[in-house]
């Protein structure tokens, strides 16, 4: 049984709106030749890096069909499915916040999605022990009706609703360490007691007013959503803390029959849009924690889903510490800036800090 790896190159195609980084072009920002922070780049190059070092030979690459307009509709409304395809077949447009797309970025957006339902179909059907999904665009942050954060249809809400309605599955985990809060995801499931939705972001980074740890879910849902708001300056032992105190408790209490992963890369020490001293070794350990508790739990169906991370140059080493603790593949890309970055790592005044603030939130979740 192998590691499936679901990408597709018409995802890096994704594009538009005239953007300086997260700025609109205009008055005093000029023009900026990258544009959004959420470029094809990260991605691309971290599929190059898998192939160039061979670990991709040691995955199962699948394509896949995109999300069907009734899946789409499981969890978005025909109004905002119909705005969105019929902007995206008149050369494109911008439905929400930082969400431009160009002409046919609907269906971009229905591929991406389809990855994901792809990834989590496969392993609940057992034909790959675990899979990832190389999405793009992103979806954790876009809420039923109103698209933003670079997200225009929310991917793993699609695959687990499908997924769901194939009858392959019921209690679904996800796990989300997207340095920003996975607010889409949280409103989706938000009175879901069959999806339990955890998020570890950086406290008050984006979205500015979401993410407190008092928002636990409504409804029947209640205790099924939780918030684990983490400080600006969180490394590699703040994380993992994090992990273990709160995640892997949670997940214990759950018993999920999957374990999803909103994995972005975006709380590494190099990222413009996060504050984090995360490293590629934080990542590959957190993945084999989800590795483990997977097998406990759920016989290792565990999927991940590709969502932000805006490093160009470091992603790809992160992804690809990720894909090898997936495959248990011996191919190993050495991480070029693990010496510069362990040195930037808290120290223990900083990292006490940390311990008791995962204290606090950890006692408000009953954990
Ligand atoms: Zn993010």
């Amino acid at each position: 049984m192998t590691t499936a790896f679901y990408s597709d190159e018409r995802c890096f195609w994704h594009g538009g709106g005239n953007y300086a980084f997260t700025l609109p072009v205009g008055g005093l920002v000029q023009p900026l030749a990258g544009g959004l922070p959420e470029n094809p780049e990260t991605k691309r190059r971290l599929l190059n890096l898998i192939t160039a070092t061979g670990l991709i030979d040691h995955l199962s690459p699948r394509k896949a069909m995109p999300a069907t307009w009734e899946e789409m509709a499981r969890v978005h409304p025909e109004t905002y499915l119909t705005a969105f395809k019929a902007a995206s077949d008149t050369g494109g447009g911008e439905l929400g916040l930082r969400t431009p797309f160009g002409q046919g970025g609907f269906e971009i957006a229905a591929l991406s999605a389809g990855l994901a339902r792809a990834a989590l179909e496969d392993v609940l059907r057992g034909t790959a022990a675990n899979a990832y999904a190389l999405s793009r665009p992103p979806g954790h942050h876009c809420l039923p009706d109103w698209p933003n954060g670079f997200c225009l249809l929310n991917n793993i809400a699609i695959a687990i609703r499908s997924v769901q309605a194939a009858g392959l599955a019921r209690r679904i985990a996800v796990v989300d360490w997207d340095v920003h809060h996975g607010n889409g995801t949280e409103a989706v499931f938000w009175e879901d007691p069959d999806v339990l939705t955890i998020s570890l972001h950086q406290d008050r980074n984006y979205p500015l007013d979401t993410g407190g740890v008092e928002a636990r879910g409504g409804g029947a849902g209640l205790g099924a959503n939780l918030n684990v708001p983490l400080p600006p300056g969180t490394g590699h032992r703040g994380y993992l803390e994090a992990m273990a105190r709160i995640v892997l408790p949670a997940l214990h209490r759950f018993a999920p029959e999957v374990i999803v992963v909103a994995c972005g890369y975006d709380a590494a020490a190099v990222d413009p849009l996060g504050r984090m001293l995360a490293t590629a070794e934080t990542f590959r350990a957190m993945t084999r924690m989800m590795s483990e508790a997977a097998d406990t739990l759920c016989s290792g169906r565990l999927v991940l889903v590709h969502e932000g991370g805006y490093s160009e140059v470091y992603v790809p080493f992160c992804g690809h510490a990720v894909l090898e603790e997936m495959s248990a593949a011996t191919i190993h890309a050495a991480d070029p800036m693990a010496e510069t970055l362990a040195k930037r790592q808290p120290d223990a005044r900083l990292d006490a800090f940390v311990s008791g603030w995962i204290a606090e939130i950890a006692a408000a979740h009953g954990l």
